[in-house]
């Protein structure tokens, strides 16, 4: 069972159903909610989406933006110099992303139960019982696994006892989608407060920054409120009027302390809470997914030992830590209207143009093309490897010379073989699995045998 249908709970429930596991998800809203949230998506989403064969509608329905920026820091860092086949953050609201996610999911037989809110859970060695609230009252569900995909106030976190420490809400970001009349700046940034300017495509802009003299308000966003910060930092309201979408989100920075605690597992917001600031939650989010669903599927199957969710934490943690780093950070960028802060971004906005690489490694990080899993054996193990992965979700076995033993192991666990340069086992996430030089025949096999998962044929499904 998968708690949430937002884009982090369809595409592991789409990724549990490609590793032929039956997936349900519980999803508490009748209706998916009209406001899109995420506008962007990075690189390494569209990477994720390539392996499955989808990157290619999304793009088609979004626009190409070459540089973007950190913190709102006005020298934008340029994507097009990243290596991948996809250089750019791809503009596209977020609601299109989850239909997208949502046709993959339900193409594979995903059943999404909209209505449903998950309400607590128990669980013991054999199984998790959930308590849910539907269209017809309270029920029990009792399943092998439950993915907790929902959201920043996750009730399965919490039901689950996993503690989610960090730090409160100190000052808050507006959002406002507004028409307006004139065209207004991209961004502006002074002692009253920060905004960036995007327009969407139903001819409205979001202004999202920070405001220095209401940070704390905590009442609900106004439009009254949005002109006037918008005023002040700028010196003009562009005219704005027919707000569609005005809200506030708070600074509050919160990392899972487990991903995993027995048969429950977090993905996505349920594990990581932070600024929205850089455009990244969503993919990360779907990142966590992408590395959650074929070990799931392995160990609800019975082809895995459950200890393989243990390397999802500890993976996926890790990258969680760098994720509430930089986004705190690009907050404290946002929100800098003191002489010092107001230093610090002028200092780091200079640097984006004259040190390049302090620009790339900002730049990789953002579009998570920089994630390497850590590793104590081959340098190449855990490394992101961009072709050469099955669209049905199983790994490969990359080789200059396939002997008869390695052939028999392929056969028997079920991992395509390609012919290339040097040998290494990709991951069905797109990661280097393992890794070996010159290694023979029979060390091959025994490594893919030492792996103890098995693929079985797509059929199973
Ligand atoms: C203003 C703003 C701008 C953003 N911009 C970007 C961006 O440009 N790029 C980016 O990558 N990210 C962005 N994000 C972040 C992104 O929107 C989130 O990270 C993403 O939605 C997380 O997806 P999720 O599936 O984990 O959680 P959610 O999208 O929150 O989905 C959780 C789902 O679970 C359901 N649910 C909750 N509780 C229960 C329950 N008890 N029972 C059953 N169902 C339940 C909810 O109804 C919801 O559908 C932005 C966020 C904000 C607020």
């Amino acid at each position: 069972m998968v708690v949430g249908a937002g884009p982090v709970g369809l595409w592991t429930a789409a990724e549990l159903a490609l590793g032929g596991v039956r997936a349900v998800i519980l999803e508490r809203a009748v209706e998916r909610s009209p406001y899109s949230k995420a506008l962007g998506v990075q690189p390494r989403t569209l990477e994720v989406l390539a392996m499955r064969g989808l990157a290619q509608r999304l793009i088609d329905e979004g626009r190409k933006v070459p540089a973007w920026h950190f913190g709102m820091l006005p020298n934008r860092l340029d994507y097009r110099v990243l290596d991948t086949p996809f250089p750019y953050m791809l503009a596209i609201p977020q609601l299109r992303t989850e239909r997208l996610l949502e046709e993959q999911a339900v193409r594979l037989g995903v059943q999404i139960r909209r209505g449903h809110a998950v309400t607590g859970l128990d669980q013991d060695d054999d199984g998790v019982r959930l308590h849910v609230t539907g269209p017809d009252g309270d029920y029990t569900l009792d399943t092998q696994y439950v993915v907790g995909a929902d959201g920043v106030g996750s009730v399965v976190r919490t039901a689950a006892g996993i503690a989610f420490p960090g730090t409160d809400t100190t000052g808050y970001h507006y959002l406002g989608e507004v028409r307006v009349t004139e065209t207004p700046v991209v961004s502006a940034q002074n002692e009253h407060g920060a905004f960036l300017s995007v327009l969407l495509p139903d001819g409205r802009y979001r202004f999202a920054g920070t405001d220095a003299h209401d940070n704390n308000d905590r009442g609900p966003m106004t439009m009254e409120a949005l002109r006037a910060t918008v005023k002040r930092v700028s010196g003009s309201d562009f005219g704005m009027h027919d707000p569609a979408w005005l809200s506030r989100f708070g600074n509050a920075t919160r990392l899972a302390e487990h991903y995993r605690k027995g048969r429950v597992v977090l993905a996505g917001d349920a594990a990581h809470r932070h600024v929205p600031a850089g455009g990244v939650g969503l993919n990360v989010g779907v990142q966590d997914a992408m590395n959650l669903g074929w070990r799931l599927a392995a160990v609800a199957r019975g082809d895995a030992d459950p200890a393989l969710l243990d390397d999802y934490h500890e993976e996926r943690h890790a990258v969680g830590e760098e994720l509430i780093e930089h986004t705190m950070a690009q907050s404290a960028l946002i929100a800098a209207t003191t002489p010092e802060t107001v230093a610090l971004r002028s200092l780091l906005n200079s640097m984006v143009v004259d040190v390049p690489e302090f620009a790339l490694a900002l730049a990789r990080r953002l579009s998570a093309l920089d994630v390497a899993y850590k590793s104590d054996g081959h340098p190449l193990i855990g490394i992101r490897v961009r072709g050469h992965v099955s669209l049905d979700g199983r790994p490969v076995l990359c080789t200059p010379a396939l002997g008869p033993a390695t052939a028999a192991a392929a056969e028997e666990l079920g991992i395509e073989v390609i012919t290339a340069e040097s040998t290494m086992l990709i991951r069905p996430d797109g990661h280097v699995w393992w890794a070996a030089d010159d290694a023979d025949d029979h060390v091959i096999a025994q490594a893919l045998r030492d792996l103890g998962v098995r693929f079985p044929a797509p059929a199973r499904v």
